[in-house]
């Protein structure tokens, strides 16, 4: 069976040729699911009932199953999916059933003008920092390009949201730039004028920093918004926070930003999440402002949620505002992010984790 979302116009036409099908019915299917939203072809009136019932044995539409499903009294809502990875053989068969699933969250945040999807790269995250509930496992594995562009066709077609998805964000669970491939071949669906057709300002990665990999963007030929989660304002504290930090200096990822920036004309967002005492000192904010300066970056500052069993601390209001007044002082533009649904636990991997947590005991 076929992942719908790993085809693109050509290789679903393909495959239907080879299913003896005509040509004009790869179009008819990217117009109901993409367009129209439907994924279940019995409901496709304008093709053929033989033909449907052969779409529906050929093809698989949602790969994965909706295990949770949470809304915040802000609107914010949350998906936890289990992937059951496609397998070949009945041995595989038999041991899929038996295997545990693995699961990701995916988010849908409202606001006035925008519905923006935070996406997962990833199952777990090698990057381990720690302060974050998603990295605390490790990683389990690499979505593929179709179950990240399922993420997007499931929170674009949620009830209740006021419209489709105008923004996504790669800033669930994962590292984005980690699977390279299979999020960039994802983008071209979702920026796609056939697919979900958002366009490439309004998708972000969000990466930790790897500079070989955001030098391979700069030729990536949909010009996407870069995020870079700085979470420091040097090194010695990076480290401490993000173990990958060691492989490339600030100084480095920041070139390769420079680069990024000459190319594509894309100002670049440093990501600073604040965690009391360990970052959020005014000679933190002072530090910061000269990484922004250099970069002609803005901030987005981040309030740190609570994760149960991680050693960090919410910022206080005070502290706060300490440290935005003194980036807005040096003519930093810094953005305090806005807490959405927190009384689901909206950050990356907190509901994974808790359901984990309350499987294992
Ligand atoms: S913050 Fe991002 S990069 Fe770090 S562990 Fe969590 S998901 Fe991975």
């Amino acid at each position: 069976m076929r992942c719908f979302f790993d085809l693109n116009p050509d290789s679903l036409r393909d495959a239907c040729l080879a299913l003896q099908l005509p040509g004009y019915v790869a179009d008819q299917i990217i117009d109901w699911v993409y367009a129209k939203g439907v994924i279940d072809p019995i409901a496709w009136t304008n093709i053929s009932k033989q033909n449907r019932e052969l779409i529906a044995a050929s093809f698989r539409f949602y790969a994965s199953e909706l295990a949770a499903h949470q809304q915040a009294s802000d609107g914010t809502q949350k998906l936890l999916l289990n992937w059951h990875e496609p397998s070949e053989s009945p041995t595989q068969d038999r041991l899929a059933v038996v295997a545990p699933p693995k699961s990701t969250e995916t988010v849908m945040i409202p606001t006035e003008k925008r519905r923006t999807a935070c996406l997962s790269s990833q199952v777990g995250c090698p990057v381990g920092c720690h302060f974050c509930a998603s990295g605390l496992g490790g990683l389990e594995g690499n979505l593929k390009a179709g179950q990240i562009i399922e993420q997007a066709h499931r929170l674009s077609w949620l009830p209740q949201t006021g419209g489709r998805l105008t923004n996504i964000v790669f800033m669930g669970m994962g590292e984005p730039l980690a699977n390279y491939a299979a999020v960039t071949g994802a983008i071209r669906t979702l920026n796609a004028p056939w697919g979900l057709g958002i366009g490439a300002r309004r998708i972000t990665i969000s990466t930790v920093g790897l500079p070989a990999a955001i030098r391979k963007l700069v030729s990536f030929e949909i010009p996407v918004t870069l995020a870079l989660s700085l979470h420091a304002p040097n090194d010695e504290i990076r480290r401490k926070l993000i173990p990958w930090a060691e492989y490339a200096t600030i100084d480095e990822l920041l070139d390769a930003c420079d680069e990024y920036f000459a190319k594509t004309g894309r100002e670049i967002t440093l990501e600073y999440l604040l965690l009391r005492n360990v970052n959020d000192r005014v000679e933190h904010a002072k530090e910061l402002a000269s990484v922004a300066m250099r970069l002609r970056a803005n901030i987005n500052l981040i309030r740190y949620n609570e994760v149960r069993g991680l050693p960090f601390d919410r910022p206080t209001t005070e502290d706060v505002h300490a440290f935005q007044d003194v980036l807005r002082e040096r003519h930093v533009n810094a953005h305090l992010r806005a807490s959405r649904g927190r009384d689901i636990a909206a950050a990356c991997g907190q509901l994974r984790h808790e359901k984990l947590r309350s499987h294992t005991g």
